[in-house]
């Protein structure tokens, strides 16, 4: 079956196309500033070179078309016609606690998505944008939704239930949520693959530490509790955003700074986080650099930002009473010797010990020291395969 990945933004829309007969992918793209000046795409067909298309792309609609014309284009397109392409999988960020899984995008599915919009403002409208035009473009190919949230949804109450009044939970369904599920769970998944061991015999905590960074406890496949919560701006420190802050500081920003909610919320999604502490930059590439030739305020956000995962780690191994394994991803996690060294640095106690010529490494792999009881893993994440696995299982099933 050939499946088509859409992650589609406000401005901007990714795909990725898979043969998921051997599970390879055939070709992926970008297409950037839709509706703005200077819109272009870059296609990438697996193993040849890259192709640029420049021209004005004014909507969702359009941007599809046009990947389309490039997956089916005589010398740079992987498949002859569209009509080869059998199932679309869409990323959407917010399922609410309607979606515990996967779903074959229908009328209802469509409305309760549309449902999400007041809790997810930024990502789920460019995700209906991009489900609306591919039932234009492919009105008989089946649209599956793969949710950010829905492998959270085994979470239990105590763990996802803020402590506000039980009718504010019921009327706005304030809850956490987490997001980031489908790289936990693509990771976990891998993990059990190299360990030759059954997903439902692990304790796992998955590091998903990129610009935005969520740690996830999966106990024997299920995801227990996550660090992101009503919205990705809960939990850890991450390249531009908060994380965990008392509420009554927010307040105290609001009063002293005269923001707007609108603006305190830019604030804390934009301002904040490992930018926000060193003034100098969001990548932790420029902090590690410039830390080593002795930025005090670079190593800091660097100690804080490993310190608050340290944190988690233990906080996740007390809730599943144990861990048997630690599972780096993203940007940071698989790129970070430095930050990964940093954060198990002192976990003995858990059992975790990595061993320094494994760590630095680049790809996947067991890092852990030959005499750690914990197994720490180098996992890289592959969300869009696991968006096409899904759209792939939830197609047949409904063939
Ligand atoms: P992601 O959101 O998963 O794409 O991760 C992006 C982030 O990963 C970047 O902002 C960098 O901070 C970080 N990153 C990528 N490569 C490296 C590296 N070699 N060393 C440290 N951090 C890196």
């Amino acid at each position: 079956m050939i499946v088509l990945v859409i992650n589609s933004g406000s401005s901007s829309l990714k795909y990725q196309l898979f043969d998921m007969g051997n599970e390879t992918m055939l070709a992926k793209g970008l297409i950037e500033r839709i509706g703005m000046p200077g819109s272009l795409l870059t296609h990438r067909p697996s193993g040849q070179e890259p192709l640029v298309i420049r021209q004005a792309i004014a909507d969702h609609m359009a941007a599809i078309a046009l990947a389309v014309k490039a997956l089916t284009e005589p010398n740079h397109g992987v498949i002859a016609s569209m009509q080869a392409i059998e199932a679309i999988g869409h990323r959407v960020a917010h399922g609410g606690d309607r979606f515990t899984d996967a779903a074959l995008i229908d009328k209802q599915v469509m409305a309760a998505i549309v449902s999400l919009f007041p809790v997810a403002p930024l990502h789920n409208p460019p995700a209906v944008m991009g489900i609306e035009a591919c039932q234009q473009m492919l009105p008989a190919v089946p649209q599956i939704a793969v949710f950010d949230t829905a492998f959270h949804q085994s979470i239990p109450e105590a763990a996802y239930m803020y402590a506000l009044p039980w009718a504010l939970h019921e009327k706005y369904n304030l809850r956490r949520y987490g997001f980031h599920g489908t790289s936990h769970r693509f990771v976990a998944r891998r993990l059990a693959a190299l360990m030759q061991k059954p997903l439902e015999a692990l304790k796992i905590i998955t590091c998903h530490l990129g610009n935005g960074s969520s740690l996830c406890a999966v106990d024997r496949g299920q995801s227990i509790d996550t660090t992101m919560g009503f919205t990705p701006l809960e939990g850890l420190m991450m390249g531009t955003r908060v994380g965990d802050i008392d509420p009554a500081a927010v307040l105290f920003i609001m009063e002293h700074e005269g923001y707007t909610s609108e603006q305190v919320r830019d604030f804390l999604n934009k301002r904040c986080g490992v930018l926000g502490v060193s003034g100098l930059s969001s990548d932790f590439r420029d902090l590690e650099r410039e830390a080593q030739q002795g930025n005090a305020r670079c190593r800091l956000a660097l100690d804080m930002f490993a310190y608050r995962v340290k944190k988690y780690i233990g906080a996740y191994t007390a809730a599943m009473n144990g861990l048997d394994a630690l599972v780096f991803t993203a940007g940071i996690g698989e790129n970070s010797a430095m930050m990964r060294a940093k954060i198990c640095a002192d976990l003995t106690y858990l059992g975790i010990a990595v061993d320094e010529e494994k760590n630095i490494r680049d790809g996947e792999g067991d890092i852990s020291a030959v005499d750690s009881r914990c197994r720490v893993f180098v996992i890289p994440t592959n969300e869009e395969l696991m968006i096409a696995q899904d759209t792939f299982r939830i197609a047949r099933e409904n063939a």
